[in-house]
């Protein structure tokens, strides 16, 4: 059995990259940047501000969270049985997550399902401290980043293929804020682990990067 972090900022492709990587080895994906979401989609159904830390807190015991892989629908998360993987990738759903994210509570109701899935086979995490909090023995540890102009070009080439109206500069805008808040938070604010392995893929299309990928985990697992 083995781990492998992959963390990095936003819309550096960490989630495109892990799925195809467990594919390919057979082992289970785990999207943990979705189950922030999907609390960040929670507290805005039931009208509570996803900065207000006790409100947000307050919610945590009424909310179980699933993630399921079949071959047929790919990864799905489901919250309080019910399928939210679509609502999750709203635009405004990256602000929310990233505000319930530096809630202490919310972290730590995270944390212990995120180690338990990785105590029970070998998976691939992407997040923000799968290699410095959640998994810190984790065989291979890779932090993705590319540049904010990148990122955001990807953001955008994706949101406008599903339709969604949102303009590069507004999306640039949005991946600077949120980094900007995941790195300077108190509780395992986004950073390299310093055993981690840097891989830069703003000059790399998907096929090199997941390439790379692949060698870097070749050499340790
Ligand atoms: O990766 P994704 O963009 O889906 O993550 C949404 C937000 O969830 C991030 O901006 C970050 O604030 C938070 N997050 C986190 N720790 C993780 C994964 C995500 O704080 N391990």
């Amino acid at each position: 059995m083995f781990a492998i972090a992959i963390d990095g900022p936003a819309g550096a492709g960490k989630s495109t990259i892990a799925r195809k990587v467990a594919a390919e080895l057979s082992i289970i994906y785990v999207d943990t940047g979705a189950m922030y979401r999907a609390i960040g989609a929670y507290a805005i159904r039931q009208g509570v501000d996803t900065k207000n830390a006790p409100a947000v807190a307050a919610l945590l015991p009424e909310i179980s969270l699933e993630l399921t892989y079949s071959e047929e629908l790919g990864q799905r998360i489901f919250l309080n049985g019910e399928d939210v993987s679509s609502e999750i990738r709203l635009p405004e759903m990256g602000m929310a997550a990233s505000n319930v994210s530096a809630i202490p509570e919310v972290r730590a109701f995270l944390l212990e399902q995120q180690r338990g899935m990785a105590k029970r086979q070998s998976v691939i995490m992407d997040g923000r401290d799968i290699g410095t909090v959640v998994l810190p023995d984790a065989e291979v540890k890779i932090f993705l980043t590319a540049s904010a102009e990148e990122r955001a070009r990807r953001r955008w080439k994706e949101f406008s293929e599903k339709g969604l109206p949102d303009t590069y500069e507004e999306i640039l805008a949005d991946v600077i804020r949120r980094d900007e808040q995941d790195m300077n938070r108190p509780i395992a604010p986004l950073k390299q682990a310093d055993d981690a392995i840097l891989l830069d893929s703003t000059a790399l299309n998907f096929a090199e990067t997941v390439e790379k990928v692949k060698e870097i985990i070749k050499e340790r697992v």
